[in-house]
């Protein structure tokens, strides 16, 4: 950097160059030294010449494993270490092609999950990276959402409860502001931050005037301004990866790790066997050591581990398509046996398109006409436009929806729609119907303070300036009415709470569905410029309800009918009234306990009167819980898991992580979510729908079907070998086949028969069978029986004509070769019978499913270069093959496939099937 350029950027005081001990300096002080307005933010001007000059809010990712580490860890797997110890044994032995065979497909194997791997990781990396963090800004003087990225020094930004700081900011303004900044320094009890200015030698902990990128706000709002971006942010600067690595650990993963542990046990054990049995049988040390490599070669899966990820991996970016974003692996798989999914009513089971229908105010009920968001329609008492100079209650009423209110209703091309919360959207609409005019009604009434709506709290309030000071309040009738204790008369005068016709009314509006929400206001005196919750706390006059209705998304009925076919439970877990709860509980169609022939629904405060043992039993007979408290949630995932359950649940607000991550599956609101629900979540909804959990759960059981196919498929490959050497050391012949050889089928097969099977398509019916037990194994006892049988047959196969054809003159390498065949093409014809662990193939469709016969036909190209190119012969020992013999070979194939089709129609008759009898139902 020259003199001048040096220059020019102190006199902007450009905060990156020289770091300024913000926290020490007044919020003026800050201000002024960034150059910005803290009322209006910066302008597009200052924002675009702060880009080039600071660049984007992002931070570089922190170096991850290197590439050369990751790749030798390919290595790092006791079945791999078998085969290196083979390749080391057969270069002492002077064996060379045999080494560099051995090797080359360790090797090759290493390549090939290290690509896959980095490729696994990447997309879900992408995926996570699509939902990039938002920030709220002033900017030009509005407020506005922008990419966090899109941040600079000096911009304003604005944060609530459940948002993460997106870059680090000095604070300016502050209402109860409390930050979890356990990212940052470690410490998980939330710090209160002030606005105050503390010693310029303070540790970041105790830098409370400050907001610290990626640390969460858990309560309370704050104004700040940037101070750093990217790199230079704290958590930049310690380099803390914030998306935390991505683990491709699952426990099927594990589950299959632990049988390779036992697997090579196994194998150590019968290679010693078999080395001793050759060896006293006066076979020289090379001779012997061949047979024992051969069997631990031929019985290890070496494709095994990479198939599955590869698998779970194609799971995550299926389920993207469905609108299901997967931040964990873990969740493909465990989406396949949930079994109960406890979800969100607004917004996820209903469309979020608020429309106020009905009000009551001053006694007296009214009828809003028009739907949707178009603020054309009317308010009428028995069919006639009311005079709202003849009821002040219902004036008020509707002013303070239109004021208590942060939304913005808007026409975008030729579309009205809002920005911000649905129910303040209605409110805003039904006051606009009523001719209210926002612009004028804020000029006169300016809002002065706000607390914003929390979940806990169940309200909102507003204070307004003007000629008077008036709070507005608005939020559940409980909220309300436990405020307030007078109401607004149609003359303007107040009158005694009548809190049992109030409740009376309420209950009629929800027992329809409709949503209710409560308004209120109180007189303050001029001297009063903020609210607190105290101010709010009772002397409220009530004005009236609004009751709108919230339809049940058609999509969300027709998933919950699939669901239930499946055997999965689904409840509702809402923050809204128990009526109105269990009324639109019923329009959607879920099941449970029913009173007077309307679903139960149980309340926040009658779930705390429950124990923990006896909510065991309330939870899984119970499906609508209203009122509910993000602790509640926790309270219930608990009680469902108590007794085996494998719980979704669904999330969006800033003090649901804890159940969130409770959950088996913790489901967060991809549109309404905050950064807190997300983080804490194992998949996030873009849509925040709730048949794209159901889609998400056809997808999971589908991956563990063609996951369970493969495995079956690949295990007999390995018995099958294992089994022909043991024979051949039994009966004291010479190996069928060679162990080059072995690894040749194992490799081969794998990735171009066996890795088709992920791209079978869902079985028809997938949605008409009861979840998968989480706690069973992978291959049930009929499982096991087929592979063992077949297993066996590929073994008399092979041993047979490999007999078959030493007895009839051919050489051992013509023998071997056929031996070797023989495994190639009973697997391909094994597929096909694998491509539905119950169903015959004509059930599913012969054509579904291409790439299987893609793949069988590159294999047998494959298998004609090892049987008839010289350089092949070389290398694998192999020999062509005349006609003949290549036929006596594909007809073992589609007897093996007849064999097989027949077991699995008698299990089918037997009853085996039983997933598939279900659907008679
Ligand atoms: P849900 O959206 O499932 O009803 P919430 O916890 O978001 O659950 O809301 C709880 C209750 O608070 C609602 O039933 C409603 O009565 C009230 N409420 C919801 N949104 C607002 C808001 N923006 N302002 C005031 N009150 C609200
Ligand atoms: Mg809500």
């Amino acid at each position: 950097m020259n003199v001048t350029e040096e220059k020019k950027v102190s006199k902007q005081h450009l905060p990156t160059d020289k770091p300024h001990p913000w926290h020490s300096l007044s919020a003026e002080e800050v201000i002024e030294k960034l150059g910005v307005s803290a009322a209006e933010g910066l302008s597009d001007e200052d924002v675009k010449k702060r880009q080039t000059r600071y660049g984007r809010n992002v931070m570089t990712p922190k170096k991850q494993q290197s590439a050369l580490v990751r790749f030798l860890l390919q290595f790092h797997q006791p079945l791999i270490y078998i085969l290196l110890a083979a390749t080391v044994v057969t270069i002492l032995l002077e064996e060379y092609t045999d080494a560099i065979v051995i090797f080359a497909v360790v090797f090759v194997n290493a390549i090939i999950g290290y690509v896959q791997e980095s490729k696994a990781l990447e997309a879900i990396d992408a995926l996570a990276k699509s939902m990039t963090a938002k920030a709220h800004v002033m900017r030009n003087g509005n407020k506005q959402e922008i990419d966090a990225q899109e941040l600079v020094p000096g911009d304003v930004v604005l944060v609530q409860a459940g948002d993460k700081f997106p870059a680090d900011v000095r604070l300016v303004k502050e209402r109860d502001l409390k930050v979890d900044e356990s990212a940052l320094t470690g410490e998980s009890v939330a710090v209160e931050k002030n606005v105050t200015p503390v010693e310029a030698d303070n540790v970041l902990g105790d830098r409370f005037s400050m907001g610290f990128s990626s640390t969460v706000v858990t309560y309370g709002q704050a104004t700040g301004v940037v101070v750093a971006t990217g790199d230079h942010t704290e958590v930049g600067k310690i380099q803390k990866s914030i998306a935390g690595a991505q683990d491709l650990e699952t426990p099927l993963t594990r589950n299959i790790r632990q049988f390779s542990h036992l697997l090579l046990w196994v194998i150590l054990g019968l290679s010693a066997i078999v080395f001793a049995t050759v060896m006293l049988r006066g076979e020289s040390i090379g001779e012997a050591f061949m047979i024992a490599v051969a069997l631990a070669v031929g019985a290890i899966p070496e494709g095994l581990p990479v198939a599955v990820t590869i698998m779970l991996a194609l799971g995550v970016s299926k389920m993207a398509k469905r609108r299901a974003i997967i931040r964990k692996l873990v969740a493909v798989e465990t989406l396949g046996s949930t079994n109960v999914i406890c979800s969100d009513k607004t917004g996820t089971l209903t469309e979020n398109q608020m429309t106020v229908q009905q009000i009551m105010a001053g006694g007296k009920v009214y009828q809003v006409k028009g739907l949707g968001y178009r603020p054309e329609g009317e308010v009428v008492d028995e069919g006639q436009q009311v005079d709202l100079s003849t009821n002040k209650a219902l004036e008020q009423c509707l002013v303070a929806g239109l004021l208590c209110n942060d939304s913005n209703v808007k026409e975008k091309d030729g579309q009205w729609a809002i920005e911000g919360d649905p129910t303040e959207g209605a409110l805003e609409v039904a006051a606009s119907k009523a001719g209210f005019e926002k612009e004028k009604l804020v000029r006169e009434l300016p809002r002065k303070d706000v607390i914003p709506f929390e979940s806990e709290y169940q309200y909102m309030a507003t204070l307004h300036g003007g000629n008077r000071h008036i709070i507005y309040l608005k939020g559940s009738v409980e909220a309300v009415l436990e405020r307030s204790n007078k109401a607004l008369k149609p003359n303007g005068e107040t009158d005694t709470l009548d809190t049992g016709a109030i409740n009376k009314q309420v209950e009629e509006m929800a027992s329809e569905g409709l949503r209710v929400l409560a308004l209120a206001m109180a007189e303050v005196p001029e001297s009063t410029h903020d609210i607190v919750h105290e101010d709010t706390k009772s002397g409220l006059i009530f004005l009236g309800l609004q009751g709108m209705i919230d339809p049940p998304r058609q999509e969300a009925v027709e998933a919950v009918k699939l669901c239930q076919h499946a055997g999965i439970d689904v409840k509702m877990i809402t923050g809204d009234h128990a009526a109105t709860a269990a009324a639109i509980a019923s329009q959607i169609g879920l099941k449970g306990e029913k009173i007077n022939g309307k679903l139960k629904a149980i309340t926040g405060k009658e779930l705390q009167l429950i124990e923990d043992k006896e909510l065991e039993e309330v939870a899984e007979k119970t499906s609508v819980f209203a009122r509910v408290s993000p602790d509640q949630k926790l309270r219930l995932v608990k009680a469902l898991q108590a007794r085996d359950r494998v719980v979704a649940m669904t999330g969006d607000g800033v003090n649901d992580g804890p159940a969130l991550k409770q959950a088996n599956i913790g489901i967060a609101m991809g549109i309404t979510g905050t950064d807190v629900a997300k983080d804490a979540s194992d998949m996030v909804l873009t849509d925040d729908n709730f048949s794209s959990i159901e889609g998400a759960v056809e997808e999971g059981r589908s991956v563990f079907d063609n996951l369970t196919k493969f495995i079956v498929w690949t295990l007999p490959t390995n018995l099958g070998e294992g089994l022909v050497i043991l024979a051949a050391v039994i009966i004291g012949a010479q190996l069928p086949v060679q162990p080059v050889q072995l690894l040749w089928i194992n490799m081969t097969t794998a990735v171009l028969l066996g890795l088709t099977l992920a791209f079978e398509p869902k079985e028809p019916g997938i949605m008409d069978r009861p979840p998968r037990p989480a706690n069973e194994p992978i291959l049930t006892r009929d499982l096991v029986m087929r592979a063992l049988l077949v297993g066996f047959l590929l073994m008399v196969a092979a041993f047979g004509l490999y007999l078959y054809e030493i007895k009839h003159g051919a050489t051992v390498a013509e023998a071997q070769t056929v031996a070797t065949t023989v495994f190639v093409v009973l697997e391909a014809f094994y597929l096909l019978n694998c491509r539905s662990l119950i169903r015959p193939t004509y059930d599913i469709g012969f054509f579904t499913n291409m790439w299987v016969y893609y793949g069988i036909a590159t294999m047998f190209l494959f298998q004609a270069l090892f049987i008839y190119l010289p350089f092949m012969n070389t290398l694998f020992n192999s020999s062509p093959l005349d006609v003949m013999q290549v036929l006596r070979i594909v007809g073992a194939g589609v007897l093996l496939n007849i064999i097989v089709s027949v077991e699995k129609y008698i299990r089918l008759k037997l009853g085996a099937g039983k997933a598939l009898s279900m659907q008679a139902d």
